[in-house]
């Protein structure tokens, strides 16, 4: 974190012909010289040098262990393989397959039974169809934030895959976050390690998410609550008690809550009455397949409003997965639509729980910026939404911060499994955000001496204040 020389800042803007500390005083726009695109390139130029110097906190990564990374490095039964086709392995691979790839070559990219040249020739169509896209852009800007390349192509295919596997090595998570992307920490939520990963402790680096999709929110067999009770689970009490027990174990060193059950039910969750579903809570121990939907929803209804109270208890944000999905071919828009309407209920029912809605609810972001606005306890994040769609992420940025407290939104999360594809997600994070923040200066609806402020604010600041890691980190020492 770098300290901004708020004067120096103001200075030089007061040097252009904006004079946005007259805003107040005259009607909005009327000191914009449209003409001047000397002093508009000296504002953009002004705000990136903050935004550049500004390190992010990382509300929300997939990344697996390093020491998993290092392990697999040989490892001819993991894929992707270390090399150039590993930068297509995770969302680029969504708009490839969209653009006509199929699951046959796509395997081939990433294995390790292809050379680089000959995996780029695979590679060159498709690329060339969706090389326009936040996604593959965000290929090309990793590569040009790691290895100083504009781009991919069949001279340099070999010499950057030799580059990704020489880098994997220990600290190199350390090395691409905080060196290459200035990122001072980042919140994993790691997709194989189930409710929470304990193989390694959160660090001034890293920290982690406490999922409850498989405990609660979508559990479909009792399993993934018996692997943390004393005996196997029989009734909704003693399941609510293993509940209990998860977060009285991991809730202190967890960052947040995550849950991503917007995936596959809606998030219309009811506050079903105990005594409602004791019967088919045993039916469910029993045989869960003989459930109806409505029957499995209730439960997991309960369950998760279990949850809630028990992060509220432990002072753990509740992240949830609003909006587009991860993928191809598979997306329900009518349930997505509905995801915030259905999260109403939720948010007044549990006043004193921080819900953290995640990828500003694409492509129904207006909605969410009502629900920042009108609910105390209701955040934006934006991770992810810089490369699915990077004007819209752009445009609901600006819109955000003339509508909604400029403290209810984090504006960065990579959302990757590669770390090596977080730098290229951060510039170009960095660059909507200098976009949002100088359009803002450019028609006055921004005063220039609250700008350094406000920067970091949405940068750090807000996710520094929301998110505990003095004591997480207490936690482990405990
Ligand atoms: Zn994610």
């Amino acid at each position: 974190m770098e300290n901004i020389d708020r004067r120096n800042f103001i200075s030089t803007l007061g040097g252009t012909t904006f004079c946005m500390g007259m805003a107040g005083a005259e009607s909005i726009g009327d000191n914009i010289n449209n003409n001047d695109m000397f002093a508009s390139k000296e504002i953009f130029k002004e705000v990136k040098d903050i935004v550049d110097k500004t390190s992010f906190v990382d509300t929300h990564e997939h990344l697996p262990s390093e020491s998993e990374r290092i392990a697999n490095k040989s490892n001819r039964d993991k894929t992707p393989a270390p090399d150039m086709g590993m930068l297509f392995s995770h969302y680029a691979d969504s708009d490839l397959q969209v653009a006509g790839m199929s699951d046959k070559e796509y395997k081939k990219l990433t294995s390790w039974d292809l050379s680089p040249q000959e995996k780029w020739r695979l590679l060159a169509p498709y690329y060339n169809r969706c090389r326009n896209t936040g996604y593959l852009l965000c290929v090309r800007e990793s590569i040009f934030a790691l290895y100083g390349e504009e781009d991919l192509n069949e001279n340099n295919c070999e010499e950057i895959s030799q580059k990704i596997k020489d880098d994997i090595q220990p600290g190199f998570y350390r090395r691409i976050l905080r060196d290459v992307a200035n990122i001072e920490h980042a919140q994993i939520n790691c997709l194989s390690s189930g409710t929470f990963r304990e193989s390694e402790p959160a660090t001034d680096l890293l920290s982690f998410d406490l999922s409850t999709v498989g405990i609660a929110s979508s559990i479909s067999k009792i399993g993934n609550l018996n692997k943390f009770a004393d005996k196997p689970i029989k009734t909704l009490k003693q399941a609510h008690e293993t509940i209990e027990h998860i977060f009285e174990r991991f809730g202190p060193k967890a960052i947040a809550v995550k849950d991503q059950s917007a995936y596959g039910r809606p998030l219309f969750y009811e506050n079903v009455k105990d005594e409602d579903i004791e019967i088919i809570f045993k039916q469910f121990v029993q045989k869960p397949s003989s459930l109806k939907y409505e029957e499995l929803k209730a439960i997991q209804d309960n369950l998760f409003r279990k949850c809630l109270q028990c992060a509220t208890e432990y002072k753990l944000p509740v992240k949830l997965h609003t909006g587009y999905f991860a993928g191809y071919n598979g997306m329900d828009l009518s349930r997505v639509r509905n995801n915030l309407c259905d999260l109403v209920p939720l948010i007044k029912d549990f006043p004193n729980t921080t819900f953290v809605l995640m990828h500003i609810s694409y492509p129904y972001q207006n909605e969410l910026i009502a629900l920042c606005k009108h609910y105390r306890n209701v955040y934006a994040d934006m991770c992810w939404s810089w490369i699915i769609d990077p004007a819209s992420a752009t445009r609901f940025l600006r819109e955000f911060l003339m509508a909604a407290p400029a403290s209810k939104i984090f504006t960065f999360g990579g959302d990757y499994i590669p770390v090596e594809l977080v730098p290229g997600h951060a510039r170009i994070a960095r660059k909507g955000i200098t976009l949002a923040i100088t359009q803002l200066l450019q028609e006055g609806w921004l005063n220039e001496s609250d700008t350094p402020a406000l920067i970091q604010r949405i940068m750090n600041q807000n996710a520094h204040e929301t998110f505990d890691l003095p004591r997480v980190l207490k936690a482990y020492k405990a």
